[in-house]
This record gives structure tokens, sequence and C-alpha cells, in this order.
């Protein structure tokens, strides 16, 4: 099919009597940056493996491009991958690090070169050409690894974890990076992680993945406002559902229902008015957490349960904060933001 990158159908992987990959249908599109999201153990890996052509499928199929690759050796499919441990040669210069592979193909010298310091460019390490490995941060390093599966001009990138190994501070940045490169670029990305944040940052897709089957495919947008199973509820961002009793007081019916917690507000119990367009529950406040930038609340609510709530700190300051624990409150929340969550499938 045109415009179609990688097409995986009904594909399981068994180890021995682990199911692995549990029947997983996908379709990447061109130049689409897809994301497979999900916890450890879920198969994301796996999957990524067999599309790189290091697994064998125990079933099912894989397409690249509109033909069938399940039975080709890795050098045969055009694709490449980069893993977390992005090892360099570290007597070798950036250019060399990145040529090595055109070498290997026998491309000739000066055309192996001027294509090194282009995909050197590209992850704008143009100035580093000659430099070797130890002398580069993390975050370098990690560009020049990019850099080195960018130079064979592959149609399809695989990324297993590749800012595992970073700090915080430079994964955030890698983030974007990593995005602007893509977009640039122009190559299809198949991203493994178990971040959500980082999924919902940098993917135009994303599969999450539980057990070894994919529990919903959309943009961030979708999976996080209308997630499709209680577990990407749980899994993508903060898990907040409104079930059994609770769900029947405050909403009308059992639920489960996912109303995430920036959409809640926070109201001391004398201060509520009655808003028709709106749910509200009364609790306890059993935690507030100040956080800089906003403050989280965790109430536990008459009707049952708990719910998380976020609040910017517009005009709170952390002592005004503080004076809320233990207190009575009402969370207050426009219905729209009651999704109903559907059963697992
Ligand atoms: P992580 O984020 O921890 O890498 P993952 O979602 O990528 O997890 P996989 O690595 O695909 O998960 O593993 C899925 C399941 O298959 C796990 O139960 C794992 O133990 C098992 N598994 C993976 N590779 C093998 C193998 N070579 N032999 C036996 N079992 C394996």
């Amino acid at each position: 099919m045109e415009g179609m990158a990688i097409r995986l159908q009904n594909l399981r992987k068994s180890f021995g009597r682990t199911e692995a990959v549990a029947g997983v249908d996908l379709e990447i599109a061109d130049g689409e940056f897809f994301s497979m999201l999900g916890p450890s153990g879920s198969g994301k890996t796996t999957v990524l493996r067999m599309i790189a052509g290091f697994e064998a499928p125990t079933s099912g199929t894989i397409e690249l491009a509109g033909s069938d690759v399940t039975r080709l050796a890795p050098f045969e499919r055009d694709v490449h991958t980069v893993f977390q441990d992005y090892a360099l040669f570290p007597h070798m210069t950036l250019e060399q690090n990145v040529a090595y592979s055109l070498k290997v193909r026998k491309v000739p010298k000066a055309e192996r070169l001027k294509q090194a310091r282009e995909a050197l460019a590209s992850v704008r390490l143009a100035d580093f050409g000659t430099r070797r490995p130890s002398q580069l941060s993390g975050g370098q390093r990690q560009r020049v690894a990019l850099a080195r599966a960018l130079v064979g001009r592959p149609k399809v990138l695989l990324l297993d974890e590749p800012l595992g190994a970073l700090d915080l501070k430079l994964r955030e940045q890698m983030q974007v990076e990593l995005k602007a490169i893509q977009r640039e670029v122009g190559i299809t990305f198949v991203f493994v992680t178990h971040d959500q944040e980082e999924a919902l940052t940098m993917s135009d897709r994303i599969a999450v993945f539980n057990q070894g089957r994919v529990e919903q495919i959309g943009t961030p947008a979708q999976i996080y406002e209308r997630p499709a199973t209680p577990f990407v509820a749980g899994f993508v961002g903060t898990s907040n559902l409104l079930t059994d009793d609770a769900a029947e007081q405050v909403v009308g019916d059992r639920g489960p229902y996912s109303i995430r917690p920036e959409k809640i507000r926070v109201l001391k119990e004398s201060a509520v008015a009655d808003e028709p367009e709106h749910s509200s529950a009364t609790g306890t406040v059993a935690e507030v957490v100040y956080l800089g930038d906003a403050t989280r609340f965790l109430v536990n609510l008459d009707a049952g349960g708990r719910l998380t709530a976020l609040q910017q700190n517009l005009e709170t300051s952390s002592e005004d904060v503080a004076a809320f624990r233990g207190s009575r409150v009402t969370l207050q929340w426009h219905r729209r933001h009651n999704f109903h969550v559907p059963e697992a499938r």
C-alpha cells in the first residue's frame, strides 16, 4: 500500500510458554513518529526486534513499504536500529564512526565523508567531526549514534529506549531535538519507551502495549483524553478513575469514569456554588503535594474512592497549600470531563 511504511498482521511470538507478543496488528505511515509505549515486559521490544529481523515471529506477517519481509534477514531490510547502549568506536573520530557503515558497503572515500558530514550536521554536530567519542557529553554521543543510523538513509529507524541512559534534563532536551530531527529528515521513526510523558511529547501516534497486546492506538491527545480501556487510563497520566458506588453517586451510573486531575477544581466546602453543568464530590484532603508551579491534592471521597486534583499555583503559596491538609473540600469539574472508559477488551 502506498504511504505505508510498516504493516504488522496478527504478529505473535512465544518464548517457550511465555507469549511475549499475542497478536499485534499495526500500520505505521511513511514519515510518522510512532511510539510503542507500555510497562516492562509488555512485548514492545520483541515487536521492534521482529521488525528489525533479529527475532523470527512465531506467526503473522511483517510488511515494509508494501513487501513481505517476514522471512528476510536483518541486512535485507531497509531499517536501522538504534539501541540504548549506542557503542561508538573509541579510537575513531566522529566522522569515521558515522562513515563506518558506508565503508563496509564500499562507498568511495570522498562520498562517504560527504555523507558523514551531512549526517553530523543533521544532528547539529557539524563542527565536531574530528573529535573522538571520549570528548563528548552523553547527549552528544547519543546524537552521534543517531547520525550513524541516519547516514545510510534507511526508510525506517527503530529506536529502543535510546534516551534511557541520559539524565532527566538531557533526556528532555533530546526529546525535543529528536522530534525536530525526525521532522527534518522525514524518516519513519518507531520508538520504544515505557515513559508516557516521553511518548506524549514526541509522537504523532502511540500504540499502548499491555501483556503482549495493543490496547489502544491513537494520537497523544486521543490516548490521553479518550483512553480506550481502564489500563490505558491508568498507565497514561495519573490514574483517576471514579468507579462503582462513587461513580453512581457523582455521575449517575457505575462507570468507570476517567477524570484528568487538571480538570478538577478544589474548593473549600463552604465556598461551593451550585453549577448545573458540573459534577461535584465532597471529601477530605488526605495529602497535599506542593510542586512549585502546581499543587497536587489527594482527596478521599465521601462516596468512596479517591481522586487526584492538580491545581496551578496562580496565587497560592506553599503556606496556603499546607492549610488544606485534612480539611473538607468539594471537588468540582465540568461534566464534559467525565470520560466513560470502555471495559477491557
Ligand atoms: P522492557 O521495557 O522491560 O524492555 P518490553 O515491553 O520491551 O519490556 P519484551 O522485552 O518484549 O518487553 O518482553 C516481553 C516478554 O517476553 C517478557 O515476559 C520477557 O521476559 C519475554 N522475553 C523477551 N525476550 C525473551 C527471550 N529471548 N527469551 C525468553 N523470554 C523472553
